[in-house]
């Protein structure tokens, strides 16, 4: 029942890998937190809040963050 979930590209289906954390302030509440960037094999990048890990995916706007 424990399985970790496995985050999937929303736009290729393609597996993510995990990129660096992020520290952005959240508009929501004002609080500095991580965001933790992921990325496919097909240079989509995409973020969400460390603490919130059933949050959605949103698209990043700092595909630099990816190493590669
Ligand atoms: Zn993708």
């Amino acid at each position: 029942m424990a399985t970790a979930r496995v985050p999937v590209c929303p736009d290729c289906d393609g597996t993510l890998k995990a990129g660096v954390m992020a520290l952005c302030q959240r508009e929501d509440d004002g609080k500095l937190t991580c965001r933790m960037v992921w990325g496919c094999a097909n240079q989509h990048v995409w973020w969400h809040w460390a603490d919130r890990p059933e949050g959605p995916l949103e698209p990043c706007p700092y595909p630099d963050l990816l190493d590669d």
